[in-house]
């Protein structure tokens, strides 16, 4: 009843309009029958204007990897959710871990930014995930409540089944480890029990929850077979048109 949903994160490449245009309409070829999974794909902020008109005429969607709480004034280098909502940027990747491990980013400034974008009617996908000594120690879901609560602090029933949240083990993100379906389906399974305690029954079935860390063509249906996985954020594998597709069919494959 939950529509996957794949997210394809290009993070620091694909940045110069030429490249990334002709890397869309590869893709926009592709997916042109694909109708039982949101596809949506997150290109460097230089590239969302060339993109967005691109995408306009297809199931595509855009979504920017970050964006600031403030809508504009003396930020210096950050982008407003305002100009991204104007150019027409749908969703926003929020706390990915290479925003919290490399430029710093607190669980309080990615509610700021989740409270933000959910105000502005953009479509966050906030992402959360143990790091390997987390995990290596037993502490993972200890990790995902404490990121839950704090990440998600004042987000109303409402606003919570507009989130996508992105389970991404970060021992699994680049490194092609990927976490098994069945690591990935317990820790999925988790958020979603934490969501139905907070909120109720409903509210948890409601909200839709993607894997990410190295999936692949070669792993991607299993990792989709799992009942509290909605579909993936990729990175790497959606570089290319072709193993990026691969994964979406996975996904509608299971539908
Ligand atoms: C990501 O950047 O969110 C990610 C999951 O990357 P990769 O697929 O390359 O592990």
């Amino acid at each position: 009843m939950r529509k996957p949903i794949i997210g394809g994160n290009w993070k620091m490449n694909l940045g110069v309009p030429s490249e990334a245009v002709k890397m869309l309409n590869n893709l926009i070829s592709l997916v042109r029958k694909i109708e039982l999974v949101d596809v949506v794909i997150a290109p460097p902020f230089t590239v969302l204007e060339s993109v967005i008109k691109v995408a306009k005429k297809s199931n595509i969607k855009i979504a920017a990897q970050n964006m600031y709480f403030k809508e504009n004034g003396a930020f210096t280098g950050e982008i407003s959710p305002n100009f991204l909502k104007k150019m027409g940027v749908e969703y926003v990747i929020l706390g990915h871990s290479e925003r919290r491990d490399i430029f710093y980013e607190t669980d309080e400034l990615i509610n700021n930014k989740l409270i933000k974008a959910l105000s502005m009617d953009i479509i966050p996908i906030v992402c959360i995930g143990e790091h390997l000594h987390q995990r290596e120690e037993g502490k993972t879901k200890e990790i995902i409540a404490y990121q839950m609560e704090n990440t998600f602090k004042n987000i109303s029933k409402e606003d919570i089944t507009k989130t996508i949240i992105a389970y991404e083990p970060i021992w699994a993100i680049g490194t092609g480890k990927t976490a098994t379906p069945e690591q990935a389906e317990e820790i999925h399974s988790y958020i979603r029990s934490l969501l139905v305690s907070r909120f109720n029954e409903e509210v948890g079935n409601k909200v839709r929850i993607q894997y990410g860390g190295s999936v692949k063509p070669n792993n991607a249906e299993a990792i989709f077979s799992k009942d509290n996985i909605d579909g993936g954020l990729v990175g790497g594998a959606s570089l290319e048109a072709s193993s990026f597709y691969e994964i979406i069919r996975a996904a509608e494959k299971l539908k």
